[in-house]
Protein backbone atom coordinates (compact mmCIF):
# COMPACT_ATOMS: atom_id res chain seq x y z
CA UNK A 1 0.00 0.00 0.00
CA UNK A 2 1.19 3.38 -0.22
CA UNK A 3 2.19 5.38 2.74
CA UNK A 4 0.67 8.82 3.59
CA UNK A 5 3.93 9.69 5.67
CA UNK A 6 6.90 8.59 2.84
CA UNK A 7 6.58 11.35 0.22
CA UNK A 8 5.52 15.32 0.54
CA UNK A 9 2.45 14.08 -1.76
CA UNK A 10 1.30 17.40 -1.12
CA UNK A 11 3.89 18.73 -3.49
CA UNK A 12 2.29 16.22 -5.93
CA UNK A 13 -0.99 18.31 -5.73
CA UNK A 14 -2.02 14.92 -3.95
CA UNK A 15 -4.58 15.59 -0.55
CA UNK A 16 -3.91 12.07 1.56
CA UNK A 17 -6.70 13.81 4.39
CA UNK A 18 -10.02 13.30 1.87
CA UNK A 19 -10.57 10.34 0.11
CA UNK A 20 -10.12 10.55 -4.16
CA UNK A 21 -12.05 8.86 -6.74
CA UNK A 22 -9.09 7.32 -8.47
CA UNK A 23 -7.53 6.52 -5.71
CA UNK A 24 -11.01 4.38 -3.78
CA UNK A 25 -11.32 2.86 -7.53
CA UNK A 26 -7.65 1.24 -7.13
CA UNK A 27 -9.07 0.31 -3.67
CA UNK A 28 -11.95 -1.65 -5.44
CA UNK A 29 -9.57 -2.63 -7.78
CA UNK A 30 -7.25 -4.55 -5.49
CA UNK A 31 -4.57 -2.29 -6.35
CA UNK A 32 -1.84 -0.80 -3.81
CA UNK A 33 -1.80 3.25 -5.06
CA UNK A 34 -4.13 4.43 -2.39
CA UNK A 35 -4.45 5.21 1.63
CA UNK A 36 -5.90 4.36 4.39
CA UNK A 37 -8.57 7.29 4.26
CA UNK A 38 -10.02 5.55 0.59
CA UNK A 39 -9.77 2.31 2.21
CA UNK A 40 -11.71 3.59 5.12
CA UNK A 41 -14.27 4.79 2.06
CA UNK A 42 -14.79 1.95 0.70
CA UNK A 43 -15.31 0.04 4.45
CA UNK A 44 -18.15 1.85 4.02
CA UNK A 45 -19.86 1.22 0.55
CA UNK A 46 -19.16 -2.18 1.27
CA UNK A 47 -21.60 -2.09 4.14
CA UNK A 48 -24.26 -1.44 2.02
CA UNK A 49 -22.85 -2.98 -1.34
CA UNK A 50 -20.67 -6.38 -0.47
CA UNK A 51 -20.23 -6.87 -4.02
CA UNK A 52 -17.88 -3.60 -4.48
CA UNK A 53 -15.41 -5.31 -5.19
CA UNK A 54 -17.10 -7.43 -8.46
CA UNK A 55 -18.66 -3.93 -9.63
CA UNK A 56 -15.00 -2.53 -10.50
CA UNK A 57 -14.04 -5.81 -11.67
CA UNK A 58 -17.20 -6.15 -13.89
CA UNK A 59 -16.40 -2.38 -15.18
CA UNK A 60 -12.48 -3.01 -16.27
CA UNK A 61 -14.14 -6.48 -18.01
CA UNK A 62 -16.57 -4.52 -20.21
CA UNK A 63 -13.85 -1.64 -20.51
CA UNK A 64 -11.60 -4.83 -22.13
CA UNK A 65 -14.44 -6.12 -24.11
CA UNK A 66 -15.57 -2.61 -25.73
CA UNK A 67 -12.05 -1.73 -26.99
CA UNK A 68 -11.66 -5.05 -28.07
CA UNK A 69 -14.65 -4.35 -30.24
CA UNK A 70 -13.96 -0.80 -30.84
CA UNK A 71 -10.33 -1.59 -32.27
CA UNK A 72 -11.22 -4.82 -33.83
CA UNK A 73 -14.71 -4.71 -35.69
CA UNK A 74 -15.17 -1.02 -35.60
CA UNK A 75 -11.70 -0.62 -36.88
CA UNK A 76 -10.84 2.51 -34.49
CA UNK A 77 -7.19 3.33 -33.79
CA UNK A 78 -7.76 6.26 -31.82
CA UNK A 79 -9.04 6.81 -28.17
CA UNK A 80 -9.63 9.44 -26.11
CA UNK A 81 -10.03 7.81 -22.59
CA UNK A 82 -11.60 10.40 -20.14
CA UNK A 83 -11.40 9.99 -16.76
CA UNK A 84 -9.02 7.09 -17.34
CA UNK A 85 -8.01 6.14 -13.98
CA UNK A 86 -5.10 4.50 -12.03
CA UNK A 87 -3.09 2.49 -14.26
CA UNK A 88 -3.80 -1.21 -13.84
CA UNK A 89 -4.20 -4.24 -15.81
CA UNK A 90 -5.57 -4.45 -19.79
CA UNK A 91 -5.64 -1.06 -19.73
CA UNK A 92 -6.90 0.96 -22.91
CA UNK A 93 -3.69 1.02 -24.71
CA UNK A 94 -3.20 -2.62 -23.80
CA UNK A 95 -6.41 -4.09 -24.93
CA UNK A 96 -6.41 -1.53 -28.23
CA UNK A 97 -2.47 -1.98 -29.16
CA UNK A 98 -2.99 -5.97 -29.07
CA UNK A 99 -6.06 -6.04 -31.45
CA UNK A 100 -4.29 -2.95 -33.82
CA UNK A 101 -0.83 -2.02 -32.64
CA UNK A 102 -0.81 1.19 -34.30
CA UNK A 103 -3.46 2.61 -31.97
CA UNK A 104 -3.28 5.75 -29.92
CA UNK A 105 -4.82 6.03 -27.16
CA UNK A 106 -4.43 9.89 -24.89
CA UNK A 107 -5.65 9.17 -21.07
CA UNK A 108 -7.21 12.28 -19.50
CA UNK A 109 -8.07 12.53 -15.68
CA UNK A 110 -8.34 15.54 -13.30
CA UNK A 111 -6.62 13.43 -10.12
CA UNK A 112 -2.67 14.43 -10.18
CA UNK A 113 -1.76 11.04 -8.74
CA UNK A 114 -2.93 9.33 -12.74
CA UNK A 115 -0.41 11.23 -14.34
CA UNK A 116 2.62 10.60 -11.39
CA UNK A 117 1.84 6.84 -11.92
CA UNK A 118 0.43 6.74 -15.67
CA UNK A 119 4.15 8.43 -16.76
CA UNK A 120 6.24 5.86 -15.98
CA UNK A 121 3.89 3.10 -17.34
CA UNK A 122 3.78 4.80 -20.72
CA UNK A 123 7.47 5.86 -20.73
CA UNK A 124 8.26 3.37 -23.77
CA UNK A 125 4.99 3.97 -25.69
CA UNK A 126 4.98 7.15 -27.73
CA UNK A 127 1.60 5.91 -29.10
CA UNK A 128 -0.29 6.74 -25.69
CA UNK A 129 0.28 9.48 -23.57
CA UNK A 130 -1.31 10.87 -20.24
CA UNK A 131 -3.15 14.52 -19.64
CA UNK A 132 -4.17 16.29 -16.50
CA UNK A 133 -7.33 17.86 -17.24
CA UNK A 134 -10.74 18.25 -16.27
CA UNK A 135 -13.75 16.53 -18.50
CA UNK A 136 -16.36 19.63 -17.08
CA UNK A 137 -14.21 21.62 -19.94
CA UNK A 138 -14.08 19.32 -22.43
CA UNK A 139 -13.29 22.85 -24.85
CA UNK A 140 -10.36 22.53 -23.43
CA UNK A 141 -9.22 18.74 -24.02
CA UNK A 142 -10.07 19.20 -27.31
CA UNK A 143 -7.71 21.92 -28.37
CA UNK A 144 -4.77 20.05 -25.96
CA UNK A 145 -1.83 20.39 -27.52
CA UNK A 146 -0.87 16.66 -26.23
CA UNK A 147 -4.01 15.17 -27.49
CA UNK A 148 -3.92 17.04 -30.54
CA UNK A 149 -0.62 15.51 -31.49
CA UNK A 150 -2.07 11.92 -30.95
CA UNK A 151 -5.74 12.08 -31.86
CA UNK A 152 -6.72 13.23 -35.46
CA UNK A 153 -9.85 14.74 -35.03
CA UNK A 154 -10.66 14.52 -39.07
CA UNK A 155 -10.98 10.51 -38.36
CA UNK A 156 -13.41 8.21 -35.94
CA UNK A 157 -12.02 8.47 -32.17
CA UNK A 158 -13.14 6.01 -30.11
CA UNK A 159 -14.52 8.68 -27.30
CA UNK A 160 -14.76 6.73 -23.51
CA UNK A 161 -16.21 7.97 -20.52
CA UNK A 162 -16.20 4.83 -18.58
CA UNK A 163 -17.23 5.02 -14.91
CA UNK A 164 -16.78 8.93 -15.03
CA UNK A 165 -20.70 10.71 -15.82
CA UNK A 166 -21.79 9.89 -12.37
CA UNK A 167 -19.00 11.85 -11.02
CA UNK A 168 -20.71 15.08 -12.24
CA UNK A 169 -23.07 16.45 -10.83
CA UNK A 170 -26.71 17.33 -13.14
CA UNK A 171 -25.40 21.06 -13.22
CA UNK A 172 -22.24 20.00 -14.32
CA UNK A 173 -23.56 19.47 -17.54
CA UNK A 174 -23.39 16.11 -18.32
CA UNK A 175 -25.00 16.07 -21.89
CA UNK A 176 -23.12 18.97 -22.38
CA UNK A 177 -19.39 17.54 -21.98
CA UNK A 178 -20.88 14.27 -24.40
CA UNK A 179 -22.69 16.41 -26.80
CA UNK A 180 -19.09 18.46 -27.47
CA UNK A 181 -17.06 16.02 -27.36
CA UNK A 182 -19.10 14.13 -30.19
CA UNK A 183 -19.77 17.11 -32.25
CA UNK A 184 -15.97 17.68 -32.62
CA UNK A 185 -14.88 14.12 -33.87
CA UNK A 186 -16.56 12.55 -37.21
CA UNK A 187 -18.74 10.27 -38.63
CA UNK A 188 -17.67 6.22 -37.61
CA UNK A 189 -16.09 7.36 -34.25
CA UNK A 190 -18.01 5.92 -31.27
CA UNK A 191 -19.13 6.67 -27.77
CA UNK A 192 -18.58 4.32 -24.62
CA UNK A 193 -20.50 5.12 -21.74
CA UNK A 194 -20.76 3.13 -18.23
CA UNK A 195 -22.23 4.88 -15.18
CA UNK A 196 -23.51 3.93 -11.48
CA UNK A 197 -27.61 3.42 -11.98
CA UNK A 198 -30.11 3.57 -9.60
CA UNK A 199 -31.25 0.11 -9.99
CA UNK A 200 -31.89 -1.24 -6.63
CA UNK A 201 -33.05 0.26 -2.70
CA UNK A 202 -28.77 -0.33 -2.06
CA UNK A 203 -27.67 1.52 -5.10
CA UNK A 204 -29.58 4.61 -3.61
CA UNK A 205 -28.22 4.11 -0.30
CA UNK A 206 -24.64 3.87 -1.60
CA UNK A 207 -25.34 7.16 -3.71
CA UNK A 208 -26.24 9.04 -0.37
CA UNK A 209 -22.84 7.93 0.76
CA UNK A 210 -20.66 8.64 -1.92
CA UNK A 211 -22.49 12.17 -1.92
CA UNK A 212 -21.42 12.67 2.03
CA UNK A 213 -18.24 10.46 2.07
CA UNK A 214 -17.14 11.65 -1.32
CA UNK A 215 -18.36 14.26 -2.67
CA UNK A 216 -20.01 13.56 -5.96
CA UNK A 217 -22.08 10.38 -7.34
CA UNK A 218 -24.97 10.71 -9.08
CA UNK A 219 -26.87 7.07 -9.40
CA UNK A 220 -28.93 7.77 -12.54
CA UNK A 221 -31.80 5.43 -14.25
CA UNK A 222 -31.23 3.57 -17.31
CA UNK A 223 -33.29 6.04 -19.14
CA UNK A 224 -31.27 9.33 -17.81
CA UNK A 225 -27.94 6.80 -19.02
CA UNK A 226 -29.47 5.73 -22.58
CA UNK A 227 -29.86 9.67 -23.07
CA UNK A 228 -26.53 10.22 -23.26
CA UNK A 229 -26.32 8.53 -26.50
CA UNK A 230 -29.05 10.70 -27.94
CA UNK A 231 -28.67 10.94 -31.68
CA UNK A 232 -26.52 8.61 -32.12
CA UNK A 233 -26.65 4.52 -33.08
CA UNK A 234 -26.49 3.18 -30.03
CA UNK A 235 -24.88 -0.62 -30.78
CA UNK A 236 -26.96 -3.76 -29.57
CA UNK A 237 -27.90 -4.67 -26.81
CA UNK A 238 -28.38 -1.25 -25.64
CA UNK A 239 -27.92 0.59 -22.31
CA UNK A 240 -27.60 -3.02 -20.13
CA UNK A 241 -26.23 -4.04 -16.55
CA UNK A 242 -22.38 -4.22 -17.65
CA UNK A 243 -22.17 -8.21 -17.26
CA UNK A 244 -25.10 -7.88 -20.15
CA UNK A 245 -22.97 -5.95 -22.52
CA UNK A 246 -21.79 -8.62 -24.96
CA UNK A 247 -20.76 -11.05 -23.09
CA UNK A 248 -17.68 -13.70 -23.76
CA UNK A 249 -18.89 -16.06 -21.20
CA UNK A 250 -21.74 -17.25 -19.17
CA UNK A 251 -23.90 -15.03 -17.94
CA UNK A 252 -25.74 -14.84 -14.57
CA UNK A 253 -29.31 -16.34 -14.43
CA UNK A 254 -30.56 -13.72 -12.15
CA UNK A 255 -28.60 -10.31 -11.37
CA UNK A 256 -28.00 -9.25 -8.10
CA UNK A 257 -27.44 -5.61 -6.73
CA UNK A 258 -24.48 -5.85 -8.03
CA UNK A 259 -24.44 -6.81 -10.94
CA UNK A 260 -27.03 -3.81 -12.00
CA UNK A 261 -25.22 -1.34 -9.89
CA UNK A 262 -23.56 -0.04 -13.38
CA UNK A 263 -24.74 0.27 -16.43
CA UNK A 264 -23.03 1.02 -19.42
CA UNK A 265 -23.21 0.91 -23.36
CA UNK A 266 -21.72 1.83 -26.97
CA UNK A 267 -22.78 3.93 -29.93
CA UNK A 268 -21.79 4.90 -33.26
CA UNK A 269 -21.83 8.15 -34.66
CA UNK A 270 -23.63 8.28 -38.24
N1 LIG B 1 -12.21 4.75 -16.70
C1 LIG B 1 -11.55 3.90 -15.72
C2 LIG B 1 -12.32 2.61 -15.62
O1 LIG B 1 -13.53 2.62 -15.87
O2 LIG B 1 -11.75 1.59 -15.23
C3 LIG B 1 -11.44 4.58 -14.36
C4 LIG B 1 -12.75 4.99 -13.73
S1 LIG B 1 -12.58 5.77 -12.14
C5 LIG B 1 -14.00 5.11 -11.35
C6 LIG B 1 -13.10 7.43 -12.48
C7 LIG B 1 -11.96 8.35 -12.84
O3 LIG B 1 -12.51 9.60 -13.26
C8 LIG B 1 -11.04 8.68 -11.66
O4 LIG B 1 -9.72 8.37 -11.99
C9 LIG B 1 -11.21 10.17 -11.43
O5 LIG B 1 -10.03 10.82 -11.01
C10 LIG B 1 -11.67 10.63 -12.79
N2 LIG B 1 -12.46 11.86 -12.75
C11 LIG B 1 -13.49 12.17 -11.93
N3 LIG B 1 -13.97 13.41 -12.20
C12 LIG B 1 -13.21 13.89 -13.22
C13 LIG B 1 -13.21 15.11 -13.96
N4 LIG B 1 -14.09 16.07 -13.67
N5 LIG B 1 -12.32 15.26 -14.94
C14 LIG B 1 -11.42 14.28 -15.24
N6 LIG B 1 -11.37 13.11 -14.58
C15 LIG B 1 -12.25 12.91 -13.58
Amino acid sequence: MADERQYDWASLGIDVTKPSIARTYDVVLRGKDNFEVDRAFVDEIAKIVPEIYDVAAYNRQILGRGVRYLAGEAGLRQFLDLGSGLPTVQNTHQVAQSVAPESRVVYVDNDPIVLAHGRALLAENERTTVVTADVREPEAILANEEVRRLIDLGRPVGVMLVGILHHLHDDEKPQRVVDVLMDAVPSGSHLFITSFCASSQEAIDAEVQYQGLLGTGRFRTPEEIEHWFAGLELLEPGVVPLPLWRPDGPVPNELTVGHKLMYGGIARKP
